[in-house]
């Protein structure tokens, strides 16, 4: 770790884009700092924290002295750096909130006690051949991964494949000597993918995910310190710092979790295909539907040759969601899953009192029933009638409570509901499971008889830029439940959507290539960055005046909001006008890719 002397660029931190530029300090060289370190150097005449960024030519008249080395550790390299600064740069964010994201909170005690790393050479677990090897352009990824080249992959698992192919994509990254993080979307619980990856390379690979603080630090700590080849965690672990990284692979990459909410709301995918760039690794990205995103870009799509898919059945729907043919199916099933996106027992038509629509008298919200009681779906106040305060409506009676209860007067075998807070878990033996997204994670491959998935239009009719697209994730993710030889039955009135069509031939390709012009029609094509520009009145005509892609502008009590998508390539001019409006009290804050 090369020390320091003299003029050092600093990243102050303070996370605020009016700050975001380095700013020069004297370092003196006693201090064995370099880049990488936390400081502490006089802002503003307060003691605040910072990190050493390296030495620079942009020396001030008047320079003031780095105070002190809180850290003999180093909070990143140079390699990691770069990808800190491409992040900075793409998701309009400061330095110093990337950098804070990246590296967890340091826990001091926890730096006396560092060990060594054991000895290398340990024996690397002997894998047999995979299915993988079968795929169409299998051997290209693999062969990619054993000669420790770099390549962008994107990998559509066949359904008993998912944990497999992860397993066989770090084993021949390890075989070529190098190390790999494996990225899932949640920690609890723990997928199925997560543990196959730790029980395969045993004291080599460690869980990166949940833990308190001071857990959290001491494996960040013990990853530096090269005690493990892999590291499987979520968002947060694609920043492990990890030497020689071969491969960064992203499990279920279109999963909402994947997404960090605060700044700088990167995207994990997106971080994966920057830091393997930066280092020559592969990235992969894994999903039995990839995203318009994860195939906008240039990649290898790594793919079964045949198709490992129970066949799909389309119905329409009949009274009440229950077409005849899933009443048979249903009879006959001995382990079956019924997708039933909606909760409750059913909503709100009318007021039985005053015979008015019903709507909830707070917010004018729908009201739904839900484990008995009639509460508003928006604010979630007791079930009143806006027009006369009344609480007794007629009910629509739809969700998977009302499922649960009609599939019990059909299925031979007993019939359980799967509600929000209860643990995710596929159907076992003799039974017929209800449930709803949240019970759609990565429990491995169950098998069962039949998969049947309710209220396909209404799902697919949901407001969102990319709801239709999380839709289909969602179906052939619940789909992929079904042994090969089983049955998938949707219920649509429309058959010839490409949706309903994607998942009935197995093939999104078709639906991105419908769906991809929809969103160029709504100002957001594929690909395009998108901002959430909030600030002052002024602002509209500011960004009307780069004249991005596409411009929305809102006011709401006097603050202006503006949405704007543009070509990638104009980013960082973007950010640096951004940077400018900030430090001029017109932008308050941005950010990247919100939800549309
Ligand atoms: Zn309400
Ligand atoms: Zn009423």
């Amino acid at each position: 770790m090369g020390v320091l002397s003299g003029p050092v660029a600093v990243c102050i931190d303070r996370p605020l884009l009016a700050l975001d530029r380095p700013f020069t300090y004297d370092l003196p060289g006693e201090l064995g700092a370099g880049l990488g370190s936390v400081v502490q150097v006089p802002f503003h005449g307060r003691a605040t924290r910072a990190w050493v960024l390296g030495a620079t030519d942009d020396v001030p008249e008047r320079m003031l002295r780095v105070r002190k080395l809180v850290s003999s550790v180093r909070s990143f390299d140079e390699r990691s750096l770069v990808l800190f600064r491409a992040m900075s740069e793409r998701y309009v964010a400061p330095l110093a909130t990337v950098i804070g994201r990246a590296v967890p909170p340091r826990v001091a005690s926890e730096e006396t006690s560092i060990e060594t790393p054991p000895p290398g050479n340990r024996p690397l677990p002997t894998l047999g051949t995979s299915p993988i090897d079968a795929y169409r352009d299998g051997p290209r990824l693999l062969e990619g991964l054993r000669a420790g080249q770099g390549g962008a992959f994107v990998v559509r698992p066949a359904p008993t494949d998912e944990a497999v192919a992860a397993v066989t994509c770090v084993a021949a990254t390890l075989a070529a000597g190098r190390t790999a993080i494996v990225i899932v979307p949640d920690a609890d619980p723990v997928p199925v993918t997560a543990g196959a990856v730790v029980d395969a390379f045993g004291a080599d690979a460690v869980l990166f995910l949940g833990g308190d603080k001071r857990v959290r630090y001491r494996t960040w700590l013990e990853i530096a310190a090269g005690r493990y080849r892999v590291v499987v965690g979520t968002r947060p672990a694609v920043f492990a710092p990890l030497a020689d990284l071969g491969l960064i692979y992203v499990h279920r990459e279109g999963h909402p979790q994947h997404r960090d909410e605060r700044s700088p709301s990167y995207h994990v995918r997106d971080v994966a295909r920057m830091r393997a760039e930066i280092v020559g690794a592969v990235s992969v990205l894994s999903a039995f539907c990839p995203s318009l995103e994860a195939t906008a870009r240039d990649h290898v799509l790594v793919e079964p040759a045949g198709r490992p898919w129970a066949p799909v059945e389309v119905v329409r729907p009949g009274p009440e969601g229950r077409s005849p043919r899933l009443i048979r199916a249903l009879r006959s099933a001995t382990r079956a899953f019924v997708f039933e996106p909606l909760r409750g027992y059913g909503v709100a038509r009318v007021c039985r009192s005053c015979g008015e629509p019903a709507a909830c008298a707070s917010c004018l919200g729908m009201l739904r029933l839900e484990r008995g009681s009639i509460r508003c779906v928006v604010c979630e106040a007791p079930g009143r009638c806006a027009s006369c305060g009344a609480t007794d409506f007629g009910i629509a009676r739809r969700g998977a409570e009302r499922v649960e209860e009609w599939a019990r007067g059909v299925a031979a075998v007993p019939v359980s509901l799967i509600g929000r807070d209860d643990p995710s878990r596929a159907p076992v033996e003799r039974e017929v499971l209800v449930g709803g997204v949240d019970a759609l994670k990565d429990v491995g491959s169950p098998g069962v008889d039949l998969v049947a998935i309710l209220h396909a239009d209404a799902s697919l009719r949901r407001p969102g830029v990319d709801a239709r697209e999380r839709v289909l994730v969602t179906w052939f993710e619940a789909a992929a439940w079904a042994r090969p030889d089983g049955r998938v039955i949707v219920q649509t009135d429309a058959p010839n959507d490409p949706a309903i069509q994607a998942l009935v031939s197995g093939r999104p390709d078709r639906f991105r290539r419908a769906e991809a012009p929809r969103r160029a029609e709504a100002g957001f094509p594929v690909g395009s960055p998108v901002f959430r520009v909030t600030g002052r009145a002024e602002l509209e005509r500011e960004l009307a005046a780069l004249d991005p892609g596409t411009l929305l502008s809102s006011n709401v009590g006097g603050t202006t909001i503006c949405l704007v998508a543009l070509d990638a390539a104009r980013v960082p001019g973007f950010g640096a006008e951004m940077r400018r409006l900030a430090a001029a009290g017109i932008v308050t804050r941005v950010e990247a890719e919100p939800h549309l």
